[in-house]
């Protein structure tokens, strides 16, 4: 059993402490033992496999991560919290704490630094949400070592992450993560799991990054951009959302050479449809 991630603990941790939970940060304490489990289970740990975590709060995940790999390193923006953690995690050895706003963090020199020994470098956190997608986006536009990220964060994000084609979740965001990872829904998680309680429910999801990816995109940031703009407003045509960025000769030719129609909308659209109009506009 956690010692830290339950309702009990939290409540005294939060009260011996005169800790000010702070809003403006995303903390939103897990107090439910089994989320916790399913987290942890979700990301499939050993010993030989090393733990990036964002946000570790009180510690109750990164109990459980220290527990299950090899070595957590873990990254707090809140000072206030780095007495509280270490306290509360003193049994422990194989873990560090890093006072960083995990945003401005140089995570590649921290790799180096601290998982030397390690086979397998994994993600596992239950994020602030008020930056779920530039965190997702800074850590995986870098192409660093990690295989695997599991993530607590809010539903409404999850759904467009997982999101596929002709659904209303999938968005420029579903496409750009397809293109990189496997993205699977791990569970639901309601708001009432959580300390204080946020506005919105959440979801846990895994992404199993791709070694080699199945289909390469020639330049990375014309792909980025052509996505926003496919996707800039929904209910317009694709002819009628890149007419507004690219020449519209070039488009009306593009389209007819791929055999894409101009009226569709971009979210009948797939990854591979995406990838040949990035690749045809790097070309010609
Ligand atoms: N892991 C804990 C848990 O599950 O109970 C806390 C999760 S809470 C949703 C998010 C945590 O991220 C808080 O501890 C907050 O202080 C921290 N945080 C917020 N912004 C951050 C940032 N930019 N960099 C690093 N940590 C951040």
């Amino acid at each position: 059993m956690p010692k830290i991630g339950n309702i009990g603990f939290v409540q005294k941790s939060i009260k011996e402490n005169q800790f000010k939970i702070k809003k403006k940060f995303g903390q939103n304490f897990l107090t439910d033992a089994s989320i916790l489990k399913r987290i942890v289970d979700a990301a499939m740990l050993d010993k030989d496999t090393a733990v990036i975590e964002i946000g570790p709060g009180l510690g109750a995940l990164t109990e459980l991560l220290c527990e299950a790999a090899g070595f957590v390193l873990a990254y707090e923006i809140d000072q206030d919290l780095i007495p509280i953690l270490n306290q509360n995690l003193k049994e422990y050895t194989n873990y560090k704490i890093v006072l960083e706003d995990i945003l401005k963090a140089d995570v590649l020199r921290d790799i180096a630094l601290y998982f030397k020994e390690y086979k397998k470098i994994y993600v596992v956190a239950n994020l602030p949400y008020y930056i779920t997608t530039p965190i997702l986006l800074g850590l995986l536009s870098k192409n660093l070592p990690i295989e695997r990220y599991v993530m607590m964060m809010q539903l409404e994000v999850a759904d467009r992450i997982c999101g596929k084609p002709s659904t209303k979740d999938y968005n420029a965001l579903s496409v750009w993560i397809e293109y990189r990872a496997k993205a699977i829904k791990i569970c639901k998680v309601p708001r009432s799991v959580f300390v204080p309680a946020p506005n919105v429910d959440s979801a846990v999801v895994r992404l199993d990054v791709y070694e080699e990816l199945p289909i390469k995109a020639l330049d990375e940031e014309l792909f980025s951009k052509l996505l926003r703009q496919c996707f800039v407003q929904r209910r317009k045509t694709l002819y009628n959302n890149l007419s507004l960025a690219y020449d519209k000769d070039k488009i009306n030719k593009m389209l007819e050479d791929l055999g894409i129609s101009p009226s569709v909308r971009a979210e009948v659209l797939s990854l591979d449809d995406f990838v040949r109009m990035s690749n045809y506009l790097t070309q010609n």
